[in-house]
């Protein structure tokens, strides 16, 4: 197989593109692609702040040194969720997500989620779920809160993630299931800032397959964690992953269809409803000012409070390592 635009060996094969690529014209490929989303789906600007999650996984790494490269001006949030898993999880993905800006001379903001409330998420998980699932939802609000409090505190006009095609195909199977029609209306490349205390969200890889994203770091010499964070065993994503997966091998781009249909059907009004606009019921959360549904304070504030000495009082600039 050779690359289409120069002939040598191609290094890639993107069967739903009807595209091969070498080496240098794939990673080239990636920038311009991702470039073209961005604007397509209006996500930001050049002139905008930028803070961009970062795991220390493939994506959000990848997601960053494109970013980085296409000259936007991009900060990044490390948050240490306190996850050992034999594998010393969080501190070896915060490792690498220092080497990575260390290396570029950019800033990652660390939020260390011990030093703050006094206690890891797997902790944090078993104090208010009496330890009987996994960490996941108490871990998905706390990282949704921090991600949200940094980005409002430090000024960002948006934040962005690195959710790849295949993840985003795996939510959008699961809501399907469910006929979850608030998610579906809320999913997509960009979710504007809906209320005041809220960044703007978007997700510039969700055009990408996952192997295309492993090929990018790969190919870009970037050093990312190859674990999954141990909890992740057994989530619903990952057997989504798999049926679509087996799909895909049958029928190559279904996932980028399933996906872009679902986009234009949104677009169209399918899942629209005056139920599920649920931005009109949000409030301002007394404690931390960011936006609930919840009478009172939001479901972050209520779980940190069960920490026996947690503040409860807003967090100054001094949490925030830079
Ligand atoms: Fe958090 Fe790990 Fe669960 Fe992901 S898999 S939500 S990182 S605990
Ligand atoms: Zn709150």
């Amino acid at each position: 197989m050779k690359c289409r635009k120069c002939g040598v060996k191609a290094v890639m094969n993107m069967r739903q593109h009807k595209l091969a690529l070498c080496k240098d014209h794939y990673l080239e490929w990636m920038v311009a692609q991702t470039q073209r989303f961005i604007e397509k789906y209006h996500m930001f600007t050049p002139q905008e702040r930028i803070l961009a999650a970062v795991s220390g996984g493939k994506d959000s790494l990848s997601l960053w040194d494109i970013l980085w490269r296409s000259e936007y001006n991009c900060d990044g949030i490390y948050i240490s969720l306190g996850i050992d898993g034999g594998v010393n999880y969080s501190s070896e993905s915060q490792k690498l997500a220092q080497k990575f800006a260390d290396e570029r001379g950019l800033k990652l903001h660390v939020v260390n989620i011990k030093n703050l409330y006094g206690e890891t998420v797997p902790e944090i998980n078993q104090r208010t779920r009496r330890g009987q699932d996994k960490p996941c939802s108490v871990c998905g609000l706390i990282k949704r809160h921090e991600m949200n409090r940094v980005a409002r505190d430090e000024g960002y006009d948006v934040l962005v993630t690195g959710h790849n095609l295949d993840d985003e195909a795996a939510v959008l199977f699961g809501n399907i299931l469910t006929w979850s029609t608030g998610y579906l209306l809320r999913q997509g490349p960009v979710l504007g800032a809906d209320h005041p205390g809220l960044a703007r969200k978007a997700k510039p890889l969700c055009r990408f397959y996952e192997r295309e994203m492993a090929a990018y770091a790969i190919l870009r010499g970037i050093e990312y964690i190859y674990d999954e964070c141990p909890f992740a065993e057994g989530a619903k994503s990952i057997y989504y992953k798999k049926i679509l997966n087996n799909m895909e091998g049958d029928r190559p781009g279904v996932k980028l269809s399933f996906y872009l249909s679902f986009l234009q059907a949104r677009d169209s009004g399918l899942f629209a409803s005056p139920v599920d606009d649920e931005a009109k019921l949000l409030h301002a959360c007394p404690t931390c000012g960011q936006p609930t549904s919840a009478p009172g304070d939001c479901t972050f504030c209520r779980t940190i409070a069960r920490i026996p000495g947690t503040r409860n009082e807003p967090l100054s600039d001094s949490d925030v390592g830079g």
